[in-house]
């Protein structure tokens, strides 16, 4: 039921503002989106790391489907490949692969631009929605106490962009927190863990038969700080991103890039890029530094403001989390609009609901992090016994089906951690995981 003359205005069409503006069209008579690129022509240019390996997990792909139904499907019938997520691909984490087992979870192995297009195009096919491409966000307008719209300028010059609801998507690079100061609000403080990793990704001419028939493989970054994956995307190409971390980053150059896909702890990254042949040049992208915005600590927030996705939350992407807690906020800002739309207590009421999920993955991604040595950030005893219980889980995942399904459906935000501490399961990674010294 939407509200008669309501306006929403998202900043960005990106996941996350896609997403957000598929739930405002339930709620909302009119959601205009904003967009600084020009977005049809793939090349996103906003996003640049649109070019590198983006995984879906599994709940993130659930909350995708359910709000576009037959989304999956689409993706297949253009070219993405989808495998159960251990069955059928490679995962090596903690030196070693994770035993093949059936795990209930859907891997769709896809480009970013080809998952963003075809959200974009059913968020398009919305009677209420608009997207405007080139059009810069400039401003808030209003004051600390409320948001009335936003100021602009696109090709017809400066504009101002009334709206009842502005929600904040415009990714990692937002302005929000200038924003916020000018308009004398408060901005949230921020949590930083400094993980310095660096990406190089190229395609490769994909040929039947390598990886033994595999859509993709994945190998974490074990204690050398370096890993990658390797994705049978569409295009009948394989998507290859090489990662390091506190600043041993992979090089673009052909040899650079092979010799470092030699280096990583398993061999399937190296066969692959040494079996085929290269489509174009190794693009990099560096991320210094995990950053999450304590919206959710706030006193007061302006009403009628929302900010989500990377803006609110930017994870390191090793772990594949920022579309998912992107769909899991849409969640949240359904949740919150069920109970009305007045925009003084939607800001604090998303907050508050989207905090969880945010949380949950924080603390994993945070935790997996500070296992490196080289990682600074506070090593609590509660993180150092996770840890050690985690590699544990890992060797016992090694060769353990029950306690790899599990690890699995944890990572990929389908159970809570609490699942590995079941005793069912914490009996197998107590006794299963004792080998020693780790394989790395
Ligand atoms: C190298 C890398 C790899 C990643 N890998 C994964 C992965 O494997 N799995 C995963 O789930 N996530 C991954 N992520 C994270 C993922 O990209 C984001 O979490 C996700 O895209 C949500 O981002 P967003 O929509 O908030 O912002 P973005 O995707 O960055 O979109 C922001 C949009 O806002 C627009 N914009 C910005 N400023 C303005 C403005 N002033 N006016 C108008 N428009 C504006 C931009 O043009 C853009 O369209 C990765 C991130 C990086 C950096």
């Amino acid at each position: 039921m939407t509200a008669t003359g309501t306006h929403a205005v998202v900043l960005g069409a990106g996941i996350a503002g896609l997403l957000a503006a598929r739930v405002l069209s339930e709620f909302c008579s009119r959601v205009t989106i904003l967009d600084r690129d020009e977005l049809d022509d793939g090349v996103h240019r906003g996003v640049p790391q649109g070019r590198h390996l983006h995984g879906l997990l599994d709940r993130g792909r659930a909350v995708m489907e359910e709000l576009y139904p037959g989304c999956t499907a689409d993706l297949v019938r253009r070219g993405a490949n989808t495998a159960e997520v251990l069955a059928e691909t490679r995962w090596y984490v903690g030196g070693a692969r994770l035993t093949p087992t059936s795990t209930g979870l859907t891997s769709v192995i896809v480009t970013r631009p080809l998952l963003e297009a075809v959200l974009r195009e059913r968020t398009r096919e919305l009677p209420n929605v608009e997207l405007r491409e080139r059009i810069t966000v400039q401003n808030l307008i209003g004051d600390s106490r409320s948001i009335a719209g936003v100021a602009v300028t696109g090709a017809l010059g400066p504009e101002v962009v009334a709206a009842d609801l502005v929600v904040d998507a415009s990714g990692r690079g937002s302005r929000i927190m200038e924003w916020l100061r000018t308009i004398g609000a408060q901005p949230p403080e921020e949590e930083c863990l400094e993980v310095d990793l660096g990406y190089a990704s190229r395609y490769y001419r994909h040929r039947d038969g390598q990886l033994g028939g595999q859509a993709s493989v994945i190998i974490s970054t074990g204690r050398n700080g370096r890993g990658g994956g390797a994705v049978h995307v569409e295009g009948d190409r394989w998507l290859v991103t090489l990662a390091g971390m506190l600043g041993d980053h992979p090089p673009a150059d052909h040899e650079g890039f092979h010799s470092y896909a030699a280096s990583i702890s398993a061999p399937d990254i190296h066969e692959i890029v040494t079996g085929s042949e290269p489509l174009d040049d190794p693009v990099r992208y560096r991320f210094r530094t995990s950053v999450r915005r304590r919206f959710d600590r706030l006193p007061a927030v302006p009403a009628g403001l929302i900010v989500l996705g990377d803006g609110q939350c930017a994870f390191n992407p090793l772990y594949a989390q920022g579309m998912t807690v992107a769909a899991l906020q849409a969640v949240a800002l359904r949740e919150t609009l069920r109970a009305g739309l007045d925009p003084v207590l939607v800001p604090g009421q998303f907050y508050a609901t989207a905090a969880e999920p945010v949380a949950l993955a924080w603390r994993l991604a945070a935790s997996s992090d500070l296992s490196h040595p080289g990682v600074t950030g506070p090593r609590t005893l509660r993180t150092r016994l996770t840890n050690a219980y985690v590699a544990r889980a890992h060797r016992a995942a090694h060769h353990d089906p029950q306690v790899a399904r599990t690890f699995m459906r944890v990572a990929h935000l389908v159970e809570p951690p609490a699942a590995l501490a079941h005793p069912a399961t914490a009996g197998r990674i107590l006794l299963g995981g004792q080998s020693w010294p780790p394989r790395m």
